[in-house]
């Protein structure tokens, strides 16, 4: 027996919109040949990837800088130690 509506009541449910579970999908990696981080420069106000360049070589490790990639702002430097394998430079 159908059953009466209720005016002002709770709508029925069976009209709820279907709902799509998320799809997880591995990102595509976009910047596979730049392996620097995004770093901030100060010149673009945001994040750009970071072109590494070797800026000094020591005794204790390589001096790298990095620069944007878009205005060639210097974004940050790191040193390489060549700690380690000291015992591989043997001739
Ligand atoms: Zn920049």
């Amino acid at each position: 027996m159908p059953m009466p509506p209720f005016p002002g009541g709770p709508r029925p449910t069976h009209g709820m919109r279907p709902r799509r579970p998320p799809v997880p999908q591995a990102e595509p990696k976009q910047f596979e040949s730049l392996r620097a981080s995004l770093l901030f420069c100060p010149k673009c106000q945001t994040a750009t990837p970071a072109r590494e360049r070797l800026l000094l070589v020591l005794p204790t490790g390589n001096l790298y800088e990095y620069n944007c990639a878009h205005c060639g702002t210097s974004t940050g430097s790191k040193t390489e130690q060549t700690q380690g394998n000291v015992g591989l430079i043997v001739p």
